[in-house]
């Protein structure tokens, strides 16, 4: 019998989702999938495609040349880390980029991508055993997950985190700029029509503008032992 749960992490940008996600999923030997790397991926290609240099009508044209594509993610064992491919190109590194970060909260807008990547994400997670971060993990593609998280911090810590990320890539832009993109992001990401940023009743709230990775992970821990005592669940 399949006793494995789903984690679903949601939260608002840089609040550290990520981070605690890959720790959650280690610790548990559970797969980790971020779902903002498929967003960014499909507007990778969709700058590729120079679908933004136009009008509306040309995101309709793109949406086929999205039938085919296919996300893989492979863990590094020289990096430590996961790398996500998109149709065999590993894409990890430029989707982190400035131009790819600026597009993606409208490319989340679009209700035809939202709902192929939440039927890939479905198909990943099927066979539970995953946790899953991103926006809406937690009430649309897995309403029924075990576990949800929301995470958030202030706005400063988050710019502040983004801000020495962006810095150690070579991108120049000042802590300011990096915070009205993380403000505006915010913005689009829960005011939009589908599937917005949102947290309901069953989430359970982690602020971490002053608590370390320990005790979050802590708490996170307490709960997961606690589920395994009521619920009689092998985790
Ligand atoms: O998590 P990350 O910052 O990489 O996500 C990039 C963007 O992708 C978000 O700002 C949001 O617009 C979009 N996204 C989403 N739904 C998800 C994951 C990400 O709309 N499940």
């Amino acid at each position: 019998m399949n006793n494995k749960i789903i984690i679903a992490i949601d939260g608002y940008s840089s609040s550290g989702k990520s981070t605690l996600a890959k720790k959650i999923s280690q610790k548990l030997k559970y797969k980790y999938i971020d779902t903002g790397a498929m967003y960014r991926g499909i507007t990778l290609l969709a700058i590729r495609k120079k679908i933004f240099n136009s009008d509306l009508w040309n995101i309709r044209n793109f949406i086929p040349f999205l039938k085919n594509i296919n996300f893989k993610f492979k863990w590094n064992n020289k990096f430590h880390k996961t790398d996500i491919f998109l149709n065999k190109e590993n894409i990890q590194y430029e989707i982190r980029s400035l131009k790819v970060t600026k597009k993606v909260s409208l490319i989340a807008q679009i209700p035809e991508i939202r709902k192929i990547l939440t039927i890939f994400q479905r198909n990943i997670g099927e066979k539970k055993g995953i946790v899953m971060d991103g926006r809406d993990i937690g009430n649309s593609v897995f309403p029924k997950s075990e576990l949800k998280i929301f995470m958030k911090g202030s706005i400063e810590v988050r710019s502040y985190r983004r801000y020495k990320d962006l810095q150690k890539r070579g991108e120049k832009i000042s802590y300011e700029e990096v915070k009205k993109d993380i403000i505006h992001r915010d913005i689009m990401d829960t005011s939009r029509k589908i599937s917005p940023l949102k947290k309901y009743e069953d989430y359970i709230e982690i602020d971490n503008t002053f608590i370390s990775m320990e005790k979050q992970l802590n708490l996170i821990f307490q709960l997961i032992n606690k589920m395994k005592k009521n619920n009689h669940i092998i985790i």
